[in-house]
């Protein structure tokens, strides 16, 4: 089954863009996945074909119509989740990007200006979708962050090797560090653990870090998963971790 992407932009030149090239873009090329980008503006009805106006109670800005968005979406929509960027949105987890992409596709609709006319949220049934927490200038560039994050995990986009289940959000925890050659790289070496070739050890140690660098760097990970009390890998013994108070 092909996943299928529609977006809906006032810059549809703007894809594939990235998505074009690396994983995503062979992806593409051999059909596992489909975009199509349309021009809101294709939907405009005015002879200015004006796709914005001014907002209601005033203030700085421009607000998307929504009777022109809702032409769009309908140009669109067939039952997949339709996507509308936002900073006011839920923000974007793995879980949600697993879901999607188990999907049949998804429709993403991209803001521009000051965003939306609300109404339409409620009206299309539309799901509100933040990448984070700060302020794009447009939702293009968070459609490509969602459909990137979807598209490596769909059946034949990564090697069996990276099945990503241990990768970072996925087990509750960022993932611990990675090393490579050279063994030692300006007076800095590889922790030793690492080359002791002993995998319940490295297991161990690796699950430690995962949990000190989130505990670190993200406490809110722990607090919502209950990641720092998960068990450790099967076949490692966990050392007691230096349990560091945050
Ligand atoms: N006035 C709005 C910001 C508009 S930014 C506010 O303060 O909430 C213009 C467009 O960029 C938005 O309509 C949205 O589609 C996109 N955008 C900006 N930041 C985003 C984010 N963090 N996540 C998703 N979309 C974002």
């Amino acid at each position: 089954m092909q996943f299928r992407a529609s977006v809906l932009t006032l810059y549809p030149d703007m894809f594939p863009g990235p998505l074009g090239t690396s994983l995503a873009g062979r992806a593409l090329e051999e059909g596992i996945w489909n975009l199509e980008a349309g021009n809101i503006r294709d939907f405009a009805t005015d002879k200015h074909r004006s796709v914005d106006d001014t907002p209601a109670g005033g203030g700085a800005g421009m607000v998307l119509r929504p009777d022109v968005l809702a032409a769009a979406l309908d140009s669109v929509a067939d039952g997949r989740p339709m996507l509308a960027l936002t900073p006011r949105g839920t923000p974007l987890t793995q879980a949600r990007v697993r879901q999607l992409a188990e999907g049949e596709g998804v429709i993403l609709l991209c803001g521009r200006f000051e965003g939306f006319d609300e109404r339409i949220f409620e009206a299309k049934s539309l799901e509100p979708v933040s990448v984070g927490d700060y302020v794009l200038s447009g939702g293009e560039l968070g459609a490509m962050v969602i459909l990137d994050a979807c598209v490596r995990l769909l059946p034949g986009v990564m090697g069996a090797a990276s099945s990503g289940e241990e990768e970072s959000f996925e087990t509750g925890l960022l993932e611990y560090p990675h090393y490579t050659r050279p063994v030692e790289w300006e007076g800095r070496t590889i922790p030793e653990v690492l080359r002791s070739g002993d995998h319940a050890k490295i297991a161990a140690w690796r699950h430690e870090r995962a949990v000190e660098d989130t505990r670190l760097r993200r406490p809110d990970l722990i607090e919502r998963h209950g990641g720092a009390s998960q068990a450790p890998p099967s076949g490692a013994q966990r050392r007691d971790t230096k349990a560091k108070k945050t």
